[in-house]
């Protein structure tokens, strides 16, 4: 076992100092008007952040993904939120892992100087969440195009990106050989196929995440924007789900860092009862029990961070390493609105806003049960539940 992953600590700083320019008025507009935070992105991409991952001889910093672990955790310990833009850092890496030499000419040299935005992804469906082999959209080959037609939901921020990376069915379910054959992705040019047979419906959310669904009808993409074979898409994509889960895991320890300090800082400086309430242990214990818990899922992180870099394995800690980091944030978010009492349900504290951007990695990208059943039947050979 190597040693432990490097801090990035000039990273973290300059991160800080770039989101210290977006304060939580900034964010509380954004949710008033519900409006994506453009210039937060455009900050971000215009400092390299989001090409963080994407290898020097395409235009990005070829950093490893503890670099991008610890860009999007300041992030988020600065009060911001990297969802409107973390998809950027890891879906690119299912074109540089298995798209053609031509492929990644043609599109990392554009994403990593930010001409154009690869922040979607369309794999859910309203019929297929969690079961992604069951997913309807289907591209049928056509001469030099595949012809796409179906629905995606949940699909964040397609308003505000110019490639959406699509998986769809080019062979049904009922003819594959096995479940998860039959599964191809697609590169879209949005502006095209808005020209051409997609919309976009956002949906209005809990919190202010630019998410969508999208329809397909005839829609026509080259068959030269299909990545890898057709067919093998489900294994590209999994191949990406590990970075995705410990890179969100990384911004689950950020989200803890903020309530932490909001709350340990709150609970020294407001006085009831003619003392501060930190004095008080029921006012201590849970903010410091969700201190044990974010230390505890910050080292998960990095041993996943550090496992995935050597190259190894490390379905286990990427997966583990959401659960718990997940868990962290979440008891951390619950401990900053009780210490803050009525107060944190005051826009103004930022507390609420928080509390309901981070309650979403519970349930995506993946579900705290199906990380469970994963433990249970890969890492404990228990059978499978489903
Ligand atoms: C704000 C937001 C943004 C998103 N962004 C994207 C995106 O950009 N692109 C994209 O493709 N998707 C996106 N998603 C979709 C997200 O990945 C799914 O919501 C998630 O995978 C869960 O799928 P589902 O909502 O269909 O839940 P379902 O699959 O319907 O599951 C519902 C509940 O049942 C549980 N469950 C299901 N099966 C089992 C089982 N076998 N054992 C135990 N429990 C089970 C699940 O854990 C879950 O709690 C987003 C979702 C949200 C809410």
């Amino acid at each position: 076992m190597s040693g432990p992953v490097e801090d990035y600590a000039e990273i973290r700083e300059e991160v800080a100092k770039l989101c210290a320019a977006f304060p939580g008025e900034y964010w509380q507009k954004l949710e008033h008007d519900n409006t994506y935070p453009a210039e937060f992105v455009a900050a971000l991409t215009q400092a390299g952040y989001l090409a963080a991952l994407i290898p020097e001889e395409y235009g990005g910093s070829g950093l490893p993904l503890s670099a991008a672990a610890a860009i999007l955790e300041e992030i988020q310990r600065s009060g911001c939120n990297g969802g409107a833009c973390h998809a950027q850092m890891y879906i690119m890496g299912t074109i540089l892992r298995h798209g053609s030499q031509a492929q990644k000419q043609r599109y990392l040299p554009e994403i990593a100087a930010g001409r154009q935005r690869l922040q979607a992804f369309g794999v859910t469906e309203p019929g297929s969440g969690t079961d992604t082999s069951s997913i309807k959209t289907f591209a049928t080959r056509d001469g030099d195009h595949y012809v796409v037609n179906g629905q995606k939901i949940w699909t964040s921020r397609a308003e505000h990106s110019d490639l959406m990376l699509l998986l769809a069915r080019t062979t049904s379910k009922e003819n594959a050989v096995k479940r998860t054959d039959g599964l191809s992705v697609f590169i879209v040019d949005m502006q095209e196929a808005r020209k051409a047979g997609m919309t976009i419906r956002p949906i209005r959310t809990m919190m202010n995440h630019s998410t969508t669904e999208v329809f397909f009808d005839n829609v026509r993409i080259p068959a030269e924007n299909l990545v890898g074979e057709e067919g093998k898409g489900f294994r590209y994509i999994l191949s990406g789900m590990n970075a995705e889960r410990i890179l969100i895991a990384a911004e689950c320890v950020g989200d803890a860092k903020w309530f932490i300090k909001k709350s340990s800082d709150y609970a020294r400086e407001r006085v009831v009862f003619g003392r501060p309430i930190g004095q008080n242990q029921g006012v201590q214990f849970p903010i410091a029990r969700a201190y044990a818990q974010m230390k505890a899922a910050d080292l998960l992180v990095r041993d996943a961070c550090r496992r995935y870099e050597e190259g190894e394995n490390c379905g286990e800690e990427a997966n583990i390493a959401k659960l718990m980091a997940a868990d962290a944030s979440w008891a951390a978010a619950e401990a900053c609105v009780q210490t803050h009492g009525g107060f944190a349900f005051a826009e103004e504290y930022d507390v609420e806003r928080k509390f309901r951007e981070t309650r979403l990695y519970q349930v995506a990208p993946i579900s705290t049960n199906l990380i469970l059943s994963y433990i249970a039947e890969h890492v404990l050979g228990m059978p499978r539940s489903y």
